[in-house]
């Protein structure tokens, strides 16, 4: 199955992608971490995409789209994938269905009050990329990462500044996707207005709206 994640920065998308991709046994492809990764190595395209990365603006379409067409060819894609922060443009989801077809399309909903704090309150590990939150998922020892022991810490995107770009650029740049698969009859949309105790609860609904 072919899935994609729509929703806003902040609505968990990745702690949702990393269950479902486990429950249907299928690679999570987060362009956000293949960036960072990229970054991280200062390889060419990462030295390109910092400069849009650090202003919460998005990378340009032509490099977004070359990256995830050579992750698709990869072995691990054959039985299918999850798309988390792809496609996030009108010209990605052009692209990408002339590359491969898309099965369902989830798209989280929250609040922006919700969304701030979540994102105001997200720690991510710098060794493995375990995602934590400071009130909502809170890590054993403080600033220390469950999984590996890694240092936890905010993302500069996660910093006010630019939450509030993110917030705009998602609304005018990535918002008009769920117009253009609702159209297409992919679209179901899934309530993530719920605490994290209820995190289960969103999951059933997701798995719900991938078997019907
Ligand atoms: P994320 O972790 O998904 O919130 O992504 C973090 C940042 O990576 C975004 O603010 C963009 O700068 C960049 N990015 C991630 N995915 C895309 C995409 N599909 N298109 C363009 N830029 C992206």
């Amino acid at each position: 199955m072919n899935i994609v994640l729509l929703g806003s920065p902040g609505v968990g998308k990745g702690t949702y992608a990393e269950r479902i991709s486990k429950i249907y046994n299928i690679p999570q492809i987060s362009t956000g971490d293949m960036f960072r990764e990229a970054i991280k190595n200062k390889t060419e395209i990462g030295l390109l995409a910092k400069t849009y990365y650090d202003k919460g603006n998005l990378v340009p379409d032509d490099v977004t789209i070359k990256i995830v067409e050579q992750r698709l060819k990869q072995d691990d894609c054959k039985n299918g994938f999850m798309f988390d922060g792809f496609p996030r443009t009108i010209a990605q989801a052009d692209a990408l269905s002339n590359i491969v077809v898309i099965d369902k399309v989830l798209n989280f909903t929250a609040s922006e009050e919700i969304i701030i704090s979540r994102l105001s309150g997200r720690r991510v590990c710098i060794e493995c990329g375990a995602i934590f939150h400071i009130k909502n998922i809170p890590p054993k020892t403080e600033g220390v990462c469950d999984e590996c022991n890694g240092k936890l810490i905010q993302r500069d995107d996660d910093k006010p500044d630019s939450i509030k770009k993110r917030l705009d650029v998602y609304k005018k740049q990535t918002e008009p996707l769920i117009e253009y698969y609702k159209e297409k009859g992919l679209l179901a949309d899934i309530d993530a207005n719920r605490p994290f105790e209820q995190v289960d609860e969103i999951i059933a609904d997701a798995r719900k709206a991938l078997d019907e």
